[in-house]
């Protein structure tokens, strides 16, 4: 029964696809399009495109450097395909200077992440994508994002740029084997996550080889922040147990997190008041004192 009717659907999604080759096989992937694909891409995208914000940094002794950027562009692609959006290539130009005792850590200074950022969306918009959502897969660039978002409006732009944040968890998830507090990087859910994206590239059996204890070596008051506070707890940019990851857990935060960005491209696909709303704000910006009280 469920192989006949997988067959029908198959039949009828190859019937689909002779009808109307365009809407089944364009890419997602903005460097698999060519040019005219890419202008058709981009009105069936309704100009919403995704730009997946990775990073190069030490995952522990046992998950790749490009972890980051292989999982977010796992979940953006797998989410695009279900929910069309343009995917933009390969991004890893974020925050990440507290690693760079690490070997294999590209950290680019402050003033160019902010500037390599702006002139991507800015060329994105300028190629069609209106509405950019950056796919956060990289929890250095936590504070980043936010600011690079609120900045936008500090002079008028004709696109809107949407931040997601990485939500990998949610209601019925397995139980962790590990501490969730201290599960924080290249631990059981990061390290389950790339089981699903990259397996060929996890080795569980390193996973033991350094401590991603908390190392506590710094006593402050809540609320009051440092930058060596990452360093202070996690010498090893390693945070968590890698070694107890499942790909059972894995399943269920791929599936989680490639939700949770096919709702963002439905929800900015329907948003139609940032834009208007940033329009009427840069045009007061240029006259306060006219400001309606
Ligand atoms: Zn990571």
């Amino acid at each position: 029964m469920y192989k006949s009717l997988l067959l029908s659907l198959t039949l009828s999604a190859s019937i689909l696809s002779a009808q109307s080759p365009a809407q089944t096989k364009l890419s997602v992937n903005w460097a698999e399009l060519s040019a005219g694909e890419f202008r058709d891409g981009i009105a069936r995208a309704q100009g919403t495109c995704l730009l997946p914000f990775g990073i190069m940094e030490k995952h522990g002794p046992h998950l790749p450097l490009g972890n980051d950027l292989l999982n977010v562009r796992y979940s953006a692609i797998n989410a695009a395909q279900q929910e069309y959006a343009i995917v933009f290539p390969e991004y890893y130009f974020g925050q990440i200077a507290e690693a760079k005792h690490e070997p294999g850590t590209v950290a680019y200074s402050r003033g160019l992440q902010l500037q390599v950022l702006q002139e991507t969306t800015d060329e994105m918009a300028r190629n069609g994508c209106k509405k950019i959502i950056i796919v956060n897969g990289h929890g250095g660039n936590n504070s980043l994002l936010p600011f690079f978002a609120q900045t936008q409006l500090d002079m008028p732009h004709d696109y809107v740029v949407y931040v997601l944040g990485i939500a990998r968890s949610g209601p019925g998830e397995p139980k962790h084997k590990s501490n969730p507090a201290t599960d924080m990087h290249a631990g059981e859910s990061e390290t389950s996550m790339s089981m699903i994206a990259r397996p060929d590239l996890v080795h569980l059996d390193r996973a033991t080889q350094e401590s991603g204890a908390d190392q506590a070596r710094l006593k402050l008051p809540d609320g009051l922040y440092t930058g060596i506070w990452w360093y202070a707890r996690f010498p090893n940019h390693y945070a968590g147990e890698g070694a107890v990851a499942s790909r059972e857990l894995g399943e269920f935060e791929a599936r989680t997190w490639i939700n949770g960005v096919v709702q963002s491209i439905r929800a900015v696909k329907a948003d139609q008041e940032s834009l208007r709303l940033q329009n009427e704000f840069y045009e007061r910006g240029k006259r306060p004192l006219e400001t309606p009280r």
